[in-house]
């Protein structure tokens, strides 16, 4: 008998403000669908949403549905690799701050995960309508 895993549905939150957020958000997403041992199963709506605690351009937010082999660490890593390749930059002290892409791991199935690099499901997520819209 073949031995079968089944993996969790894993839901991520994308958001861009800066740049070409419509440009960044459709080519990360083609980018997710390629990370290894990961199948991008569902896509949201974009949505055009206002800073939260921030200011700057609105945001472009989507939601997509992942479902992956990797570890949750390894998935961090590929997200914030991704970020990376998308000129995101972190100026020092200033949350929330405008970037061209920020990727969130929003669910990880129904598991909880709590280490200093990943809080999962993401405590801020209930606050934001782009996230709970796709959900309902
Ligand atoms: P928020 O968490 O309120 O959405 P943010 O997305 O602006 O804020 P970032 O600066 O992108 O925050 O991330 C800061 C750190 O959060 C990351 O380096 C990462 O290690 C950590 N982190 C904790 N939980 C998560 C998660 N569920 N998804 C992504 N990053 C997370
Ligand atoms: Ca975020
Ligand atoms: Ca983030």
């Amino acid at each position: 008998m073949s031995e079968q895993t089944i993996e969790p549905l894993v839901v991520l939150g994308l958001g861009a403000n800066l740049g070409n957020p419509l440009e960044t958000l459709a080519g990360v997403l083609k980018e997710i669908g390629k990370l290894p041992q990961t199948e991008l199963v569902a896509v949201s709506p974009f949505y055009k949403t206002a800073p939260v605690d921030s200011s700057g351009p609105d945001y472009v937010n989507a939601v997509c549905a992942v479902k992956t082999a990797l570890a949750p660490q390894e998935l961090l890593d590929e997200l914030q690799r991704l970020e990376n390749l998308h000129g995101r930059v972190r100026p020092a002290g200033v949350r929330n701050a405008p970037r061209t892409l920020d990727l969130d791991v929003l669910l990880w199935g129904s598991q909880t995960i709590c280490t200093s690099r990943l809080v999962v499901p993401h405590p801020r997520m209930h606050e934001r309508a782009f996230v709970l819209r796709p959900l309902t």
